[in-house]
């Protein structure tokens, strides 16, 4: 709703709205003759100089925000876009027209955004903090029970009856799985978008580097990987080839044994971002887990089956996320899967971590 009033010279009003009206908490009629004083004492301090300045230099004042109370609402602070015009009759008069948007409730709303925002990024300060102190703690020990069961297995593996080595073995390999878990929950609070560093990266050349990582896997499985031209895109480097490692990863591991991995990676060019996606003829995933699987630790195997820790994808959706695109993958069981993410084309700026 937007209010309108005139004023002539005396600043009296010489015309009014029923929205303005409203708020000042008379009748459009009760306006005619008064002046800006009598009607809104309040804010007439600070209006009233404007109102001069429109008339002394006979130009608009756009989009000044005005803050205070109205007679129609004592005791309580609002808040108005108003511009000023200057008006000019045929009779020559000069009379100042103001039109007046309210903007209380945008007000309350950033507010409310900004302290719900500033709560957001406390707590997420703090679970990184967290994730990290603890991390790094329990590394300590972990490294202990592990380096004295290797100890007991070297020096006392020999006199252990059979039981006695498959627990011996349980510990070991619980106590390297639990350094894993922790290394990668350590990699994923760290990754954060205050140390990024955009630049032209060459997915063609960084995809060739990373399948470089892959190729005792690659060799071993007779895996068969294509790609089309793909383009240039302004990313951090590492962290784009974390991501292309993870998406590869498990392109490569989540197969039939005899299936030999077919995998494809393209890009199409969107109006504002590049949509890059990687193809496999893999095992697929129940579409009712295609959210689930971005989750730190969630994953739909056990380690028996497939090797990994489940935070792969985690890791990925943080890293796209911070370039500002989007991660997703489509796919139903038996059907291999596609996973598609996007990189803005001209990144203006990267979201806070
Ligand atoms: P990890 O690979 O360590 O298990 P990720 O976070 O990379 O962890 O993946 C989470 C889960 O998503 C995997 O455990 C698997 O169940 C599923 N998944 C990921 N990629 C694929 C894929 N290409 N094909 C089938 N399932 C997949």
């Amino acid at each position: 709703m937007v209010g309108f009033s005139l004023m002539n010279q005396d600043l009296r009003y010489v015309a009014i709205n029923e929205t303005l009206a409203e708020i000042n908490g008379r009748s459009v009629a009760e306006h005619y003759g008064k002046t800006l004083q009598e009607v809104l004492p309040s804010l007439a301090p600070v209006v009233v100089p404007v109102y001069r300045r429109v008339f002394e230099t006979l130009q608009p004042i756009s989009n000044i925000e005005v803050t205070g109370e109205v007679p129609s609402r004592p005791n309580e602070l609002r808040h108005w876009m108003v511009s000023y015009v200057p008006v000019q009759t045929a009779d020559q008069q000069i009379y100042a027209g103001s039109i007046v948007v309210e903007i209380t409730e945008q007000k309350r709303l950033i507010t409310e955004l900004e302290h719900l925002n500033r709560n957001l990024h406390r707590s997420n300060q703090d679970l990184e903090q967290f994730a990290r102190t603890a991390s790094h703690d329990m590394q300590e020990p972990l490294r202990t029970i592990s380096s004295y069961a290797q100890l007991l297995e070297h020096r006392y593996g020999a006199v252990l009856e059979n039981r006695g080595q498959r627990y011996l073995k349980h510990i070991l390999t619980s106590a390297q799985r639990s350094q894993q878990l922790i290394r990668d929950l350590l990699t994923y609070a760290r990754l954060d978008s205050k140390g990024m560093v955009l630049v032209p990266v060459d997915l063609n050349q960084l995809l060739a580097d990373t399948l470089g990582l892959f190729q005792d896997t690659i060799r071993r499985t007779d895996a068969q990987i294509t790609a089309d031209t793909l383009p240039t895109v302004m990313a951090d480097r590492g962290q784009l080839s974390q991501v292309l490692q993870n998406l590869l990863g498990n392109a490569l591991k989540f197969r039939e044994l005899e299936t030999i991995p077919r995998i494809h990676v393209s890009a199409v060019q969107q109006p504002e971002c590049w949509q890059i996606s990687v193809q496999d003829n893999g095992i697929g995933i129940d579409p009712r887990y295609s959210d689930r699987i971005f989750s730190v630790f969630q994953r739909l195997h056990l380690p028996e089956e497939f090797e990994g820790t489940g935070i792969g994808l985690s890791i990925c959706q943080k890293i796209v996320e911070q370039h500002n695109g989007k991660i997703w993958v489509e796919s139903a069981l038996n059907q291999g899967s596609t996973f598609y993410f996007t990189l803005p084309i001209h990144p203006s700026s990267a979201s806070p971590g």
